[in-house]
């Protein structure tokens, strides 16, 4: 049997909303993986892992060594980011503000390898991530960080467990053991109850829980988060925010949220200010970043 092929990148990088007809090829899709894992047998000869990835915990969470981002626009660059530099120790949740267009994605991306800088290195987990070839910094993002996005980004045609599940399937584990480990995920997202429930049976600040639970299931140390909070009231927000704060403190994973609500940014322990690409001195931080 042949192994099932690779997601395209607007699924798995989550960035941008799945098309339709992923969405209807999904069940399928997860149909295959599951009889190809069964047929394989020993489901770690099918394993996607490369122990090279481990990351050395001893390191940053996250470095950034005058790191800039320009996109080509036509003839002309726009600059995005400017020679950013900064360190963010594990286990810590930093909250990353500033106006629109001044950057804030665009660091986010660069971190959780969507995209690459123009110059520069982004090193995590002591591992640089900024000369790794597509599949290799694929493997890497799968594994070491966990995206929460504004708009959810649940696939439509499928229940709130086999959302949580597909990063799992996605590595090879068979189905089963994803959803254990997606049932356990709900319940301490506080789903336990809507686990059948289709994303369009759910309230946005539920939709928003499914995709942190999501996120957390292939146990990325590194979590990102862009604007979780920014299609939600302020009662869901809120239960979000205490959520991701909650996984910091419980189980030591590095959180980087982008927020415009000072609010928000109050849970942090550790606020980025971004201006025009750069990020703007923190005098109380004695120059650390
Ligand atoms: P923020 O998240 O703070 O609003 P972004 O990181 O999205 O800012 O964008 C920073 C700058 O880069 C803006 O001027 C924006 O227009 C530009 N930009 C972002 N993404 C792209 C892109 N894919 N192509 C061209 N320009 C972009
Ligand atoms: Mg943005």
């Amino acid at each position: 049997m042949i192994p099932p092929p690779m997601l395209p990148a607007c699924w798995t990088n989550l960035s941008n909303a799945p098309t339709a007809p992923l969405n209807a090829i999904m069940p399928v899709y997860c149909a295959y993986w599951n009889a190809f894992l069964m047929a394989a047998k020993r489901t770690d000869k099918v394993t996607l892992r490369d122990s090279k990835m481990s990351p050395n915990t001893g390191q940053n969470a996250v470095q950034l060594n005058a790191v800039s981002k320009s996109y080509q626009q036509g003839k002309i660059a726009v600059k995005a980011l400017h020679q950013v530099s900064l360190t963010i120790p594990p286990g810590t949740f930093t909250a990353v503000m500033g106006a629109s267009g001044s950057g804030k994605s665009t660091l986010l991306h660069l971190i959780g390898g969507l995209t690459t800088p123009s110059s520069g290195e982004v090193i995590l987990f002591g591992q640089p991530i900024h000369d790794l070839d597509d599949n290799r910094l694929t493997r890497f993002r799968r594994e070491q960080v966990g995206l929460i996005f504004q708009a959810f980004n649940l696939l439509p045609t499928m229940s709130a467990l086999e959302n949580v599940c597909l990063p799992l399937l996605i590595q090879g584990k068979p189905l089963r053991e994803a959803r254990i480990q997606a049932a356990e995920l709900l319940e301490r997202v506080g789903l336990s109850s809507r686990a059948s429930h289709r994303p369009d049976e759910l309230s946005g600040g539920q939709q928003q829980r499914v995709a942190v639970a999501r996120a957390l299931i292939n146990a990325a140390p590194l979590l990102l988060a862009d604007e979780p909070t920014g299609n939600l009231d302020s009662k869901s927000g809120e239960e979000v925010l205490s959520l991701i704060a909650s996984l910091v403190r419980e189980q030591g994973r590095t959180v980087m949220m982008v927020t415009h609500d000072a609010k928000a940014a109050a849970h942090a322990d550790q606020i980025i200010q971004l201006s025009d690409g750069q990020i703007i001195p923190d005098p109380s931080r004695d120059g650390r970043n």
